[in-house]
């Protein structure tokens, strides 16, 4: 399954391994692939739903190891945050994408960072964000911190004050993947979002004739409308899908159709073209 030319793009073959032990492999190169250089940023273009505009980026991980080749997120993030290694890896993100955001782009384009439950649980998360923004002369309204409703699992006290530390300095916070975990609509209670992102299921649904996945997203913008959240449309591909999105009244859209996640130089490029050509 090695490519012996090192190429950096082959996929690395899981049958033939037993799961257990091509996580454990993982988890193996993991541990070093920090000192090592070995992730990078892509970002996102987040667009404005009614004129298009790029309003935030979304920062997210990709990882090429020297042994296992690219890495998708889907696999690596759980085993990183089972070890806890998301703790040191979340922190170089964050002061790697505030960085990036300071540095480079307009100051009215935002940057929206993944932030995993294990991060918010640890002592002192704001003051993390704190030292990332201050080192990047980032102003705080310029960054969004996401997590999915799994922060709500466990130590939830916890991260609800971590979160709220972090909307005292500026920061907004968006609930992630809206509708597909263990949702209950109490966590809406508990914590003032400042966006609630559809996750791209409800989306592609909506604009494939599910009436079921119509009424949802129609359902959480009403609701997101009402309790003063804004929302993003996640996963839109095609102009039939950003067209429905619109119609239904989504604040701002993600997906394929407006950009791919990107490295950091064709990032820059964009925000400098002030969209897409
Ligand atoms: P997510 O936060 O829900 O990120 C959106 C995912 O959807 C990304 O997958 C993105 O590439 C993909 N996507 C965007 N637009 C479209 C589209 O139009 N169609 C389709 N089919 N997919 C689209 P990616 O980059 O593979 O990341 C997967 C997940 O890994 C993320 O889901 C997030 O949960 C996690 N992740 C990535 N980077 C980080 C990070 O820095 N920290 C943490 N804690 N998690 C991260
Ligand atoms: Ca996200
Ligand atoms: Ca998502
Ligand atoms: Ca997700």
């Amino acid at each position: 399954a090695k490519d012996e030319g090192g190429g950096n793009h082959f996929e690395y073959e899981p049958s033939l391994h037993t799961n257990a032990e091509e996580r454990r492999q993982l988890e193996v190169a993991l541990r070093s692939a920090l000192e090592n250089d070995e992730f990078v940023l892509h970002y996102q273009p987040v667009v404005d739903a009614i004129d298009e505009s790029v309003v935030s980026f979304e920062a997210l991980m990709r990882w090429n190891s020297p042994e296992h080749g690219f890495v998708s997120p889907a696999k690596f993030i759980p085993i990183a945050e089972d070890t806890r290694l998301i703790v040191p890896i979340g922190t170089w993100v964050l002061n790697q994408a505030c960085h990036e955001a300071a540095a480079n782009w307009p100051e009215d384009v935002k940057v929206n960072i993944n932030v995993s439950p294990e991060q918010l649980v640890e002592p002192d998360f704001a003051g993390t964000v704190v030292r990332a923004l201050s080192h990047s002369g980032l102003d705080p309204s310029r960054l969004e911190i996401e997590v999915t409703e799994s922060i709500f699992m466990r130590d939830a006290a916890v991260a609800r004050k971590a979160l709220e530390q972090c909307m005292a300095l500026g920061c907004s916070v968006a609930l992630d993947d809206f509708g597909t975990g263990y949702s209950s609509l109490g966590y809406l209670r508990k914590l003032k979002f400042t966006t609630i992102k559809v996750d791209r299921l409800f989306v592609q649904g909506a604009a494939q004739d599910s009436p079921e996945s119509l009424a949802i997203v129609r359902a959480v913008v009403a609701m997101a409308d009402s309790l003063g959240m804004t929302t993003t449309a996640e996963g839109v591909e095609n102009q039939d899908e950003a067209d429905l999105i619109r119609r239904l009244g989504c604040t701002k859209i993600q997906g394929y159709h407006f950009g791919r996640p990107m490295p950091a130089e064709d990032a820059r490029k964009v925000v400098k073209r002030r969209g897409f050509d």
